[in-house]
């Protein structure tokens, strides 16, 4: 899986100069999306093509060839075998490009390129629609703002150093243009992406943009691999059914000790089947993993595998780790395969600890998963106060048959459901 950090925004907030610096610490590949578009501009002037010449425009969009090359440690930019880098940057093309990037044709050929190019590789992509629109799922978003006047100011001192004669106010006048055009664009509008941290750079150094930037990639990384960690598939072994097997004895006994476990009811011997339990304490899915002679693949919160303990559990377990408030495809799939397999799968419906009590929809997810994967839920209704010593009743209901349910009858699924399980949380003996 690759790593994308996107650096969105307009003219001259130093997205340039932070994207190059963050290339080599990160070593990220460093893709300048508008050096794309301001090549296609540049082989227009060159070829003398219109801005209306749509026909001739497709025609050079089929034949382009745009590069862009790490040299003596500085980004170089090709064109059809040109190096072009500083012709780019020229008053013709700054003056012509924003336009010339708003044709549609243009916008799909360039973001094709521009996905191309980041294909398989860990990069660091500059431009306006990185994170809305070329890679909406880039790990990291990044939108770099500033006052337009300091843009220009930056923008003028950048020129002057590369030798291109501007002024100031044509290079303000310029970059108005550019980013009123860029904003209303069809395709592709310059706009912050709604989960982007957006960094005003007009009072801050490079430096402390790069320090800003740096700690939010690093996080990310941490998170990255902390998820790596717990979505790590444990493979069965017979070394781990033994450790699962004393670990349970032990963990059982414990919970004998400390509390009376009455169990009424039972889950067939083979088979796949959903366990749907009410949720009252933290420690009722222990109740069902640790009183039921099969394994019972429990779904959790991703978040009880940060801690040390509960994470060796949960994957000796195999509990399937859920992220919360969100479809997560990932759990979704692995809780299928559990019962492909012809395993039991453990989920509360209530999807948060007293669901019911706060009087919160319980959620489909059972349900789906029930009707999707053709097998029985059996409803479990769990009730006491987990005080030490005290009594814990698991009332295990008949199998649920929802064969003939279509994905339409979810809610009246759920419904059912939970009233069994309201159900056979009342019963005592
Ligand atoms: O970043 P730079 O100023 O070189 O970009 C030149 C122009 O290319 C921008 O003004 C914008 O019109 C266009 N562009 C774009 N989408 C991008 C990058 C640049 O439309 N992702």
């Amino acid at each position: 899986m690759s790593f994308i950090v996107a650096i969105d925004g307009p003219a001259g907030t130093g997205k340039g100069t932070v994207t190059e610096i963050l290339s080599k610490k990160f070593k990220l590949l460093n893709i300048d999306t508008g050096a794309t578009y301001r090549c296609v501009t540049l082989d227009m002037i060159n070829k003398k093509i219109g801005i209306e010449e749509l026909d001739k425009i497709k025609e050079l969009l089929k034949n382009i060839k745009i590069e862009l090359k790490i040299e003596d440690n500085k980004q170089q930019v090709y064109l059809n075998g040109e190096n072009v880098t500083d012709k780019i940057r020229s008053k013709e093309v700054s003056s012509l490009v924003s336009q010339v990037s708003s044709i549609k044709e243009v916008r799909y050929s360039m973001v094709d390129l521009q996905r191309k190019m980041a294909e398989g590789k860990d990069v660091i992509m500059e431009g306006r629609d990185i994170g809305t629109y070329v890679f909406p799922s880039a790990d990291v978003k990044i939108y770099l703002d500033a006052d337009v006047e300091e843009r220009a100011k930056r923008r003028f001192k950048q020129n002057k150093e590369k030798g291109i004669n501007m002024s100031y106010v044509e290079i303000l006048e310029n970059i108005k243009k550019r980013d009123e055009n860029d904003k209303k664009k069809e395709i592709g509008a310059l706009k912050v992406a709604a989960d982007a941290e957006v960094i005003d750079s007009t009072t801050k150094s490079i430096k402390q943009v790069v320090r800003e930037i740096s700690s939010i990639i690093i996080e990310k990384k941490k998170q990255i691999k902390q998820t790596k960690k717990i979505y790590k598939i444990r493979k069965e072994t017979a070394w781990k059914k033994f450790v699962r097997k004393i670990v349970k004895t032990i963990l059982k006994t414990a919970y004998r000790i400390a509390y009376r476990v009455k169990i009424t009811g039972s889950v067939p011997e083979e088979g796949a089947y959903i366990l749907c339990c009410n949720h009252i304490n933290y420690l009722d899915a222990a109740a069902i993993v640790l009183f039921n002679k099969r394994k019972v693949n429990f779904v959790a919160k991703e978040d009880l595998f940060t801690h040390g303990i509960l994470d060796w559990l949960g994957h000796l377990f195999d509990a399937i780790p859920i992220k919360r408030n969100m479809q997560d495809i990932e759990a979704m799939k692995r809780c299928l395969k559990v019962l492909k397999n012809g395993e039991l799968l453990g989920i509360f419906p209530e999807g948060t600890r007293k669901g019911m009590e706060k009087n919160m929809k319980a959620k489909n997810g059972a349900a789906f998963m029930a009707i999707k994967g053709k097998v029985k839920v059996i409803p479990v209704g769990i009730h006491g106060t987990f005080k030490p010593f005290s009594k814990v009743y698991m009332n295990y209901g008949e199998p649920i048959d929802f064969s003939g349910y279509t994905k339409d009858d979810l809610d009246k699924a759920t419904e059912i459901i939970m009233e069994q399980i309201v159900m056979l949380t009342k019963k005592e003996d």
